[in-house]
């Protein structure tokens, strides 16, 4: 674009005379907002051109036009109708676009025949600070990612809530944690830009769609210089160190955050909102969630569509500020038990006490988004119908405080609600001022009350009295003139008027002048009334400047609490979280879990909530989880499909999470100690449409998972290997548990859920490992399920039954029943051909890894295993491995048969 000005200007005088000024000015705007879409004042309309009218045309469905632009060139042109642009905007960043909008600054065009204009106001996904255009209930994120060799600094901004964080983590979790936080947009270094495009790729490859949110924009590197920035926070914070921030010496966070707020102050036209603080996320307080997790959890979103979240069972919440905030506590479970214990310190007593539950929630009722309305103060755009929100918001204060804190000892029943304070001053100054029930905007009708502003009042009483004589006159009129009909009238082009109807037309006085003929009469205007009527247009012109000015003043003097109010948001959000979450605990009889520091997690008679709140009180069949690294790591659970496996590892990890957010959980009595990281691994049998090698990607998949699993850490695996045929999924699924049992580094608690029911061989032969089975009551051919998790490992995997439950033919089903008989006692005569010696080496390959195998010759297949230094693999290599070792069996059986 720069390129096109200068190449324009260059070509010389009378080039550029013939391009019309207008299209010189547009292109220099242009040039400085080059990466946004501009809408550009024309008139009435916004008009983009060139490139910006093909994508606003397309993105809103637009007519596409064009325009002579002079020097004989044309240019693409669509618009909007100005007054529409609210409807719009929300589309255009919903598309991921950046929105510059230029207004016209003066009405009169200069000396070139073109008006002024400037750029008023930027709009991207992630600056939008109008709540008309945001969720209520979820926060609105602009994240930066700077990426420098293994270290990453990240940073997080929602401007309509002040929310500010930066944290530091390994460069690897990156994509991971900008997943979990779930930015409208971000900000990304070269680094950083690279891996969110290639997880993108292959999300894109595994899915079928690479996800289109969010935004990402690429960084200028130039931008982030770590002094220019570790300066920028302190100036925007008015602080001579970082330390407030807990960021000092954090060259990356640091350079994150000022590149995050930079760019928001920039899309605010300087005008940045109230920002109260910055807050360093310290990853290693906070358990570490892949998105992955999240999502098979399903924690905010659900897994299968339509299903409900951990999120809406949880969700008692009265607030907007709460609704956010349990939002966040879901997707951060702490590690901290300091901090976990306060909390449910808090929900404990919430739960307890129902009277003072009871009357907490009456009081957080008509609380409305107090740090949304602080983002709107700060920046002056409240309107006079938010003050007296807030106005209502904050008068709940004094109640809530009374409440949370006990009369006994005037201690606060949690330190969580300490930071709820009265606003006496603010509360007086806007009662002062605003009427009780204000229109929505200034100008519409009298919004600042009487007795506030001493010019006001006399301004008021002026237009009053003009209006009063008014009236006056037409009383006066009539007696003078003995016209009855005849009335004070006004209208917008002709002012006050007398209106006499035609038939009394003659008993006009003759110095009245005659103003408007209409069809039934004439309109006049006295000296008078003409007086009257400049006091009264002066009074209300005046009024008008005088009440938007001094509503500005007391919004601005309003917005100077704004750190005191958003301290009392903040704990307002936490104690509404608390309720909600106690109230959940209540609802459901749930318990108060019991923290350490230990390596066992035991929830005795639990049940899924989430599965729980589908099936109805009473229908759940409570089950008991127990385990611990050292005597039972790896659960490996067997049964039929459909019998409630994976609702049972999936309902381990859903209280974990739960009991590591503060809440209560679903069971009988819960203990556990602390978990630093939840995984979850379900098997690939749906990418099998995709086309891709289901071993290959689950065997890297859950390589590099378990590269980053700790002792501390619990892994849920639903139906490994299930994506492939039967001995390669077996074959995965039975090294990948060895793997999670021997490492001498992972060694992550595991619950392992397969429908292989000879994996359950494994769970023998293991040390750790132990064989669970989800019971099933026989009756004859046909079963039914019990959901009841009981030790051993099942001894068939009932497909058949399964078929029948789901409602397969009868016919079917014994054909099946057939064939299944004529399988097993094939099956059985070779397992006596191993014994002769001839061995069917795939099926029996990767079982006998490390068992005695009776063979003539030791094949090639198994000299490699036998040679191999299994911990000295990387889980990569050793899915490999076993990818060779399959070759090569494969190979030798193909040899031997053709001998
Ligand atoms: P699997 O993993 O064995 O295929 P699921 O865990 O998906 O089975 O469970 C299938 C269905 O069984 C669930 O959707 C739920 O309706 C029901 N179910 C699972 N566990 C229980 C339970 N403990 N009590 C009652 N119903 C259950």
């Amino acid at each position: 674009m720069l390129g096109e000005l200068a190449r324009l200007e260059d070509r010389g005088r009378g080039r550029r005379r013939r391009m019309s000024p207008g299209r010189v000015q547009y292109l220099r705007f242009k040039a400085r907002y080059q990466d946004a879409l501009l809408l550009y004042r024309m008139g009435d309309f916004y008009e983009c051109f060139d490139e910006d009218a093909h994508t606003l045309s397309r993105v809103l469905d637009v007519a596409l036009t064009s325009r002579d632009v002079g020097g004989g060139e044309k240019s693409a042109l669509a618009g909007i109708p100005y007054h529409a642009l609210d409807n719009y905007i929300g589309k255009l960043i919903g598309a991921g676009l950046k929105v510059a909008i230029a207004e016209q600054t003066s009405d009169t065009p200069g000396s070139d025949g073109i008006v002024d204009r400037a750029v008023v106001r930027m709009v991207t996904p992630g600056t939008v600070l109008d709540s008309d255009l945001l969720e209520q209930s979820r926060p609105n994120y602009l994240m930066a990612c700077v990426v420098d060799g293994e270290t990453a600094g990240l940073s997080w901004l929602d401007g309509s809530t002040g929310e500010f964080v930066a944290m530091e983590v390994p460069s690897a979790r990156v994509v991971d944690e900008m997943e979990r936080i779930g930015p409208a947009e971000v900000l990304a270094d070269a680094r950083a830009f690279e891996m969110i495009e290639a997880r993108r790729e292959e999300a894109a490859r595994s899915a079928g769609s690479g996800g289109e949110r969010p935004v990402v924009r690429r960084l200028d590197g130039a931008d982030l210089d770590y002094d220019d920035a570790a300066d920028l926070i302190k100036r925007h914070f008015d602080t001579p160190t970082l330390d407030p921030f807990d960021l000092e010496g954090s060259e990356l966070a640091t350079r994150a955050a000022a590149a995050a707020i930079s760019y928001l102050v920039e899309t605010q036209m300087g005008n940045a909102p109230y920002i109260a603080t910055l807050r360093r996320h310290r990853s290693d307080r906070q358990m570490h969630l892949s998105v992955g997790a999240l999502r098979d959890l399903d924690i905010l979103d659900p897994s299968s569509p339509g299903g409900p979240t951990m999120l809406e069972v949880l969700d008692r919440t009265q607030t907007p500020m709460g609704a956010r905030l349990l939002r966040s506590w879901l997707v951060s479970p702490l590690m901290d038990l300091a901090e976990l214990t306060v909390r449910q310190r808090a929900i404990e007593r919430l739960h307890d006490d129902f009277g003072l539950s009871g009357s907490l929630r009456l009081a957080l009722e008509d609380i409305p988004d107090l740090e949304r309305l602080i983002a709107k103060l700060s920046q002056l755009r409240a309107s006079p119908r938010d003050l007296r929100r807030l106005w209502s918001g904050l008068s709940q204060c004094p109640e809530l405080i009374l409440l949370t804190t006990t009369s006994a000892d005037d201690a606060s029943i949690s330190p969580l609600f300490e930071g709820i304070s009265r606003h006496d001053e603010v509360q007086q100054l806007i009662d002062a001022a605003i009427v009780a029930d204000p229109s929505a905007r200034v100008t519409d009708a009298d919004v600042i009350r009487d007795g506030f502003d001493s010019e006001l009042d006399s301004l008021r009483a002026t237009a009053r009295d003009g209006r009063a004589g008014i009236a006056e006159i037409e009383t006066k009129a009539r007696e003078a003139t003995g016209i009855r009909s005849l009335k004070v009238g006004y209208n917008k082009v002709f002012g006050y008027y007398l209106e006499v109807s035609r038939p009394n037309l003659s008993y006009v006085p003759d110095h009245w002048e005659r103003r408007q003929t209409l069809v039934n009469g004439e309109r006049y205007a006295t000296p008078e009334l003409k007086q009257l009527e400049a006091t009264v247009t002066d009074a209300s012109a005046r009024i008008e400047d005088l009440q938007q000015s001094i509503f500005e003043r007391v919004v601005g003097q309003v917005a100077e609490h704004a750190a005191q109010i958003s301290r009392t948001a903040a704990a307002i959000a936490r104690l509404d979280v608390c309720l909600s979450l106690a109230e959940a605990g209540r609802e459901g009889g749930w318990v108060m879990p019991m923290l350490d520091t230990g390596d066992r997690l035991l929830f005795e008679e639990a049940r899924h909530p989430i599965v729980e709140s589908v099936l109805g009180p009473g229908s759940f069949v409570p089950n008991t989880i127990d385990i611990s690294n050292r005597d039972s790591q790896v659960l490996i659970i067997t049964g039929p499909n459909m019998s409630g496996k994976s609702t049972y590892i999936r309902q381990a990890a859903v209280l974990v999470l739960m009991s590591q957010i503060g809440s209560m959980v679903p069971a009988t009595s819960a203990r556990l100690g602390v978990v630093d990281r939840i995984f979850t691994r379900v098997g690939a049998s749906d990418d099998l449409a995709g086309g891709r090698s289901t071993f290959m990607v689950e065997m890297v998949e859950t390589a590099s998972m378990l590269n980053q699993a700790t002792t501390r850490s619990l892994a849920i695996l639903d139906e490994i290997g299930r994506g492939t045929s039967t001995y390669d999924g077996l074959a995965i699924a039975r090294a990948v548990v060895e793997f999670i049992h021997d490492s001498s580094t992972v060694g992550c608690k595991t619950l392992f859920a397969t429908h292989y029911h000879e994996m359950t061989e494994v769970g023998e032969f293991l040390e750790r490992a132990r064989n669970l089975r989800v019971e099933v009551a026989e009756d004859g051919a046909s079963i039914s399920f019990l959901y009841r998790i009981v030790p051993g490992g099942a001894d068939r995997s009932y497909g058949v039954q399964v078929a029948r439950l789901a409602g397969m033919p009868s016919s079917v089903i014994t054909r099946a029943l057939e064939i299944l008989g004529e399988l097993e006692s094939g099956s059985a005569r070779s397992q006596e051909s191993v014994d002769s010696g001839v061995a069917d080496n795939i099926q029996l390959g990767m079982f006998a890894v490390g068992q005695a195998v009776k063979s003539a010759e030791p094949s090639a297949a198994l000299r490699l295993a036998a040679e191999t230094e299994v911990e000295q693999l990387t889980p990569l290599e050793a899915m490999n491995l076993l990818a060779d070792l399959r070759n090569m069996a494969q190979t030798e059986l193909a040899g031997q048969q053709q001998e």
